[in-house]
This record gives structure tokens, sequence and C-alpha cells, in this order.
């Protein structure tokens, strides 16, 4: 079977990155350059680094919070109030189920949590393993 121009060149390996065709070397290859390999494998761990960015952000700025209400002596603050400051109620490093209650964790900062407020908050020195 003879292959027209059009088919041919659909055969032959194109760069995933450039897309430029690639007229040597083996025929699996898929970058026709290092430099063109390195630029791809940038971007495609790039979507996993910036979650993990936007959760450590967002998980720091449930601390600040947290603490500034600590340093004030307040233990107990309607959700709303966090809300307002940035406080993401979604986001915790750790939660613990004991029975019918769950304690939260942001780091070191424990805390208890209804629909209206965060209560019970206290630095603590024991993590859990
Ligand atoms: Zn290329």
């Amino acid at each position: 079977m003879k292959l027209s121009d059009e088919e041919y060149s659909l055969r032959k390996p194109h760069c995933l990155e450039c897309g430029k065709e690639m007229v040597y070397g083996r025929p699996d290859r898929k970058f026709c350059s290092s430099r063109c390999k390195n630029k791809f494998h940038n971007h495609t761990g790039q979507a996993p680094r910036l979650t993990k960015l936007r959760v450590q952000h967002t998980l720091d700025r449930n601390y600040k919070i947290l603490n500034t209400f600590l340093a004030a002596g307040l233990t107990s603050v309607p959700i709303a109030t966090l809300v307002v400051m940035g406080f993401n109620p979604m986001y915790s490093t750790c939660v613990i189920h004991s029975g019918r209650t769950h304690t939260y964790m942001c780091f070191d900062i424990k805390y208890s949590m209804s629909c209206a407020r965060v209560y019970q908050m206290e630095v603590t020195s024991e993590l859990p393993k």
C-alpha cells in the first residue's frame, strides 16, 4: 500500500513540545531537543506544584487568623468573622473523629467547629501520629 504525502507526513514523529517534525533519530522519539523535553516536563509538573502551593497558602492563612485570636486570649470565634478575614473552614491539617465530635487541627492549633463557631481553640504540643 502506498501512502500519500499527507499520510506519510502524519506518521513521522513530531515533537510533543513544539510540534516540529523530527527528520532524524529513533522513530519513537518524543522531543526534537533536550530543551523541548525539559520545557514539556516543566509544564506537566506545574499543576501539582501550584495546587500544593495554593493549599499551603490557605493553611498558612488559616493558621495566622486562628493565631491572631489565640494571641488576644480568645478561644471561641464566630466562623463568619473568621471567613471575613480569609479563613477557609474546608482546610485543616488533621481531623480527629471521636464519637460524634470532630476536632480539627491547623498545624499545632487544635479546635472544634460548629456550623456557627470555631471554639475550644488551643495550641497543643500533642500532634497526631
Ligand atoms: Zn521541539
